[in-house]
């Protein structure tokens, strides 16, 4: 009788460690339920490494997709993906199946299909003006930059996962 495939899925790291956060942010019940949801039915989990907590560290504010999208910030992401993608091909080469990829959407880094967007940098009151700050962050659809390099080193091993993305609630 064959045996059912071997399955597993790539997690954003915060799904399984929210103290990589921005302070401020928590996780919504939506990743504790899909967590729960890939363990019930027999996934096997695959952590990604946090990119801006390696970057920034813990203190780092809330920043934009812009303010990440940087040669230096993408050669970071590519460094830290360089053993995921080496692990998930070793994993299809023995027989597993990529079940899917697991975002966080509204995050500038790992967002799947909707991210935060905008700052043109600088002072932001002297730029916008004290009342509109807040106003120059704003969800908008499409990927962030971690998710973005990944799907593309996925992509030069002949790997398209399905993705989905867990939104990312602020408090
Ligand atoms: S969404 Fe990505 S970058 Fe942000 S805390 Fe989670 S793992 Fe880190």
């Amino acid at each position: 009788m064959p045996s059912l495939p071997r399955r597993f899925a790539l997690v954003a790291h915060c799904l399984l460690d929210p103290l990589a956060k921005v302070r401020g942010i928590t996780n919504s019940d939506d990743g504790v339920q899909t967590v729960a949801a890939l363990i019930g039915e027999g996934v096997a989990l695959v952590q990604l490494p946090c990119p801006e907590i390696t970057y920034l560290g813990a203190r780092r504010w809330g920043m934009t997709y812009e303010q990440y999208d940087v040669p230096a910030f993408r050669k970071h992401c590519r460094d830290l993906l360089q053993p995921i993608v080496d692990t998930v091909a070793a994993l299809i080469d023995g027989g597993a199946v990529i079940d899917r990829l697991v975002g966080i959407d509204g995050s500038p880094s790992c967002g799947v299909s909707k991210t935060c967007r905008g700052y043109s940098g600088g002072e932001p009151e002297a730029v916008y003006g004290a009342t509109e700050t807040a106003q120059h962050a704003q969800i908008s659809a499409g990927p962030g930059v971690f998710v973005e390099v990944l799907l593309d080193m996925l992509r030069e091993r002949g790997v398209e996962p399905p993705i989905s993305g867990v939104p990312e609630d602020s408090l």
